[in-house]
């Protein structure tokens, strides 16, 4: 079934509409099902949506709750795309698999989109329009990517100046931008109650509190023990992300766990007006920062990583820094609120979407792009295990590649404090080449002579122009 036949019936009353988290109960008796998803994420409550509408007999097994995790704490921001930059899926599968991956990752955007619609998932506050900018001056790359983008992979794109960016955001720090008009932002932290809201009106059960400690895929009927019921299921869908643990170590090793740490701030008044005035998500092109207005006047910003788990609140200090060395004309910033998730990163940049063997199915590793990929995911799984749509092999050149143990975490976490570094410093020198040329032309506008104004040209000496 497609995203058109949904309606504000399947959402139960406003009272338990997004935002409201329903509690699920535990599993604590056996049960005989079509399809078991792990995991009650994005990926895994849309892989249910899906397969429930078409009337199959669903549960999600979710060891803490729904939303726990990364799917309970993102931005929102909603683009087409992967984590693996486009000329790189092309160089990988060619143009004709790059356009086909690319338009399954838009069409995932437009799933998105469609849920969020105000009679379908109310109260998500949808707006448009996302900038990515970036931290040094690459004007000619950005027009070739443009090109691209626009030409050849029919996506809506325009290249801002360094003028306009600056004009919407005042820092120095940003030059030139691509600005995604159909791109967009929703409350990520409601969108996905209101998905197990969907999920459970079409007919799948959800069970809170209910870890999967092992998995037997061997055989017709696949074999899932929790720790106080056990079940049996033509198809398991693996939506467990970084945090499926023992239930399948061999798969888990293939994700680098990324936590991620946001920040809202409190109100910030009308100075926050004066520096941003773009009102969509803003995304750096080395995906370091990722920022929006909130509420009018808070912003949302999202910034460190680490690739151990900690305390989210040991995070203010170095997001309220990030804030301030981006917009100082802020001066100060008060955090109200700090959260975090962890995101699973590929060792190639794509997800993990597809068949391991017959009835085992995997949907992870969306990384920092997950709203987009794992509505295509869901979608995709769905149509695989009911339908016999095969275009989840699409996804099967990139392969479970082991991501390295702890040495991979580590090497993981070395990689990105060096690519940060690396950002930070070309951005310094970007910077210091941009005032340079300002400080050269200053120069020789002042070593120039006067000119002397021709007899034709006096009308303009009056209005003080040369
Ligand atoms: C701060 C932050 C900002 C982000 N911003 C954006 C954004 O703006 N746009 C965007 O597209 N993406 C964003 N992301 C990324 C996005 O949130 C993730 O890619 C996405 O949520 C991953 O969804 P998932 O379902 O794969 O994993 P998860 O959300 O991790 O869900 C997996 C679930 O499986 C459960 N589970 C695991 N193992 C078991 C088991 N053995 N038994 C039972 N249950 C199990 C876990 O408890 C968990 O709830 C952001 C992430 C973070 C952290």
């Amino acid at each position: 079934m497609t995203s058109e036949s949904i309606n504000a019936a399947d959402i139960p009353g406003n009272a338990e509409s997004a935002g409201q988290a329903r509690r699920h109960e535990q599993l604590t008796f056996d049960l005989d099902v079509e399809i078991c998803v792990v995991g009650g994420g994005l990926a895994g409550l849309t892989v249910a949506l899906e397969a429930a509408r078409t009337g199959a007999n669903v549960v999600v097994l979710e060891s803490r709750h729904v939303g726990w995790s990364a799917s309970g704490h993102h931005l929102g921001t909603a683009m087409p795309g992967y984590a693996l930059p486009l000329s790189d899926l092309i160089a990988r599968v060619g143009f004709d698999d790059a356009y086909e991956l690319w338009s399954l990752s838009r069409a995932g955007a437009d799933y998105v989109r469609a849920h969020a619609a105000e009679d379908v998932i109310p109260g998500l506050g949808f707006t448009e329009g996302v900038l990515e900018v970036s931290n040094v001056d690459a004007g000619e790359r950005l027009i070739s990517h443009l090109q691209m983008l626009s030409e050849d992979f029919a996506t809506e794109a325009e290249g801002w100046q360094i003028d306009r960016v600056r004009n919407a955001l005042s820092t120095d720090r940003y030059f030139h931008a691509v600005h995604y008009p159909r791109a967009f932002q929703i409350d990520g932290r409601k969108y996905i109650h209101g998905l197990a809201e969907l999920a459970r009106k079409a007919g799948a059960r959800i069970f809170e509190h209910t870890p999967v400690i092992s998995i037997d895929p061997s055989g017709i009927r696949k074999r899932i023990a929790t720790p106080r019921a056990r079940l049996r299921a033509s198809h398991v869908v693996l939506a467990g992300n970084v945090h499926l643990g023992e239930a399948l170590r061999r798969l888990s090793d293939t994700l680098v766990p990324v936590w991620r740490y946001a920040a809202v701030t409190a109100p910030l008044g009308a100075r926050l007006a004066e520096v941003v005035r773009f009102q969509g998500s803003v995304i750096d092109a080395d995906g370091i920062d990722h920022f929006r207005i909130i509420d009018g006047d808070r912003l949302m910003w999202a910034s460190p990583e680490t690739t151990w788990e900690a305390r989210p609140e040991r995070q203010r200090g170095a997001i309220r820094r990030r804030i301030l060395t981006t917009f100082p004309q802020l001066e100060t910033v008060e955090i109200a609120e700090v959260f975090c998730g962890a995101v699973g990163e590929t060792v190639h940049g794509m997800p993990q979407v597809g068949q391991l063997q017959p009835g085992l199915w995997v949907a992870s590793g969306f990384g920092r792009q997950g709203l987009n990929t794992s509505a295509m995911a869901g979608q995709l799984i769905a149509r695989g295990m009911l339908e016999g749509d095969d275009r989840w092999r699409l996804f099967a050149p990139f392969e479970l590649v082991w991501a390295g143990g702890t040495t991979g975490r580590a090497a993981g976490y070395a990689i990105g404090t060096a690519m940060r570094a690396r950002s930070a410093a070309a951005g310094v020198l970007a910077r210091y080449r941009e005032r340079a040329r300002l400080n050269a032309a200053n120069r020789k506008a002042k070593a120039r002579p006067p000119r002397v104004a021709a007899p034709h040209m006096s009308a303009s000496k009056d209005s003080g122009e040369i």
